[in-house]
């Protein structure tokens, strides 16, 4: 528990600097950004300096990324609000809906709950987000099958005196599954597998906003030849909400 507790301090450390870093930084990427599109529009640029362009604009929009989403993470004015679980799910991947049928991903949802919790609503949405992103990375470039479930459950674990109520919504997907190197690292922040692709800050950022909603977040992830795979698993209880980390 001390261990768990030092680590989470230091999360909390690492975040708080994350903010005000991305806070900071973040005008003046916009600035560089809108700088270089403008250079880019000239003409008579020789093409040597049109490559330093180029990768120079993908570099940038990198750390914009990284910025944006460390940003969104602490920005926590917003109010918990009553919403239901089975329509959020089924909001977001609606929002995936092209990706997935352009990687082959057969979709299997299914919501057995009209539960509503307590939540912010957004930090939910984006951890789904990033579950269901992950998921889809998982399964290039064959694609595979995606099984969404949202059901009513209730949570034994030892951490809170009582059992809890809530809602559970797992993940499923028939990708390549995660060695123990990634798995003793995926909840880092900055660890990634896919290079440029990934900014490793995906589960790092779920991991904290389902803490902040006193929720849990676990996985099993296999790479057997052919029962390979992960599912990430995601209860949220009914109404215990913390009062907001930052403002
Ligand atoms: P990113 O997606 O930017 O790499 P994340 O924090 O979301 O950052 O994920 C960290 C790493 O965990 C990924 O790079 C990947 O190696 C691994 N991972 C996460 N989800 C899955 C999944 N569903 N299947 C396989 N590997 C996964």
């Amino acid at each position: 528990a001390e261990a768990a507790l030092i680590q989470s301090e230091k999360l909390a450390a690492v975040g708080r600097l994350a903010s005000s870093i991305s806070h900071e930084i973040n005008n003046p990427l916009e600035a560089i950004t809108n700088l270089l599109y403008l250079i880019a529009l000239s003409e008579d640029l020789p093409e040597s300096t049109r490559q330093y362009l180029q990768t120079a604009q993908s570099e940038l929009s990198r750390v914009c990324q990284i910025a944006t989403q460390t940003l969104r993470f602490h920005r926590q004015a917003v109010r918990a609000t009553h919403v239901s679980a089975a329509d959020l799910v089924d909001a977001v991947l609606n929002l995936y809906q092209g990706r997935l049928a352009n990687s082959h991903i057969q979709v299997d949802a299914r919501y057995a709950t009209s539960t509503t919790i307590l939540c912010f609503e957004n930090d939910i949405r984006q951890v789904l987000n990033n579950l269901i992103a992950n998921a889809i990375d998982a399964m290039r470039p064959g694609g595979g099958r995606l099984i969404v479930r949202a059901h009513d459950a209730t949570d034994y674990s030892t951490d809170y005196q009582e059992p809890r109520h809530g809602i559970r919504i797992t993940i499923v997907d028939t990708g390549h599954g995660m060695s123990p190197t990634v798995k003793a690292r995926l909840f880092e922040p900055f660890y990634t597998t896919k290079d440029l692709n990934g900014t490793g800050l995906g589960l790092w950022i779920s991991a904290g906003i389902v803490t902040r909603h006193q929720g849990k977040l676990t996985y099993r992830s296999s790479e057997h030849p052919i029962h390979h795979g992960t599912i990430f698993s995601l209860f949220l209880p009914w109404a215990e909400v913390d009062t907001p980390v930052s403002a």
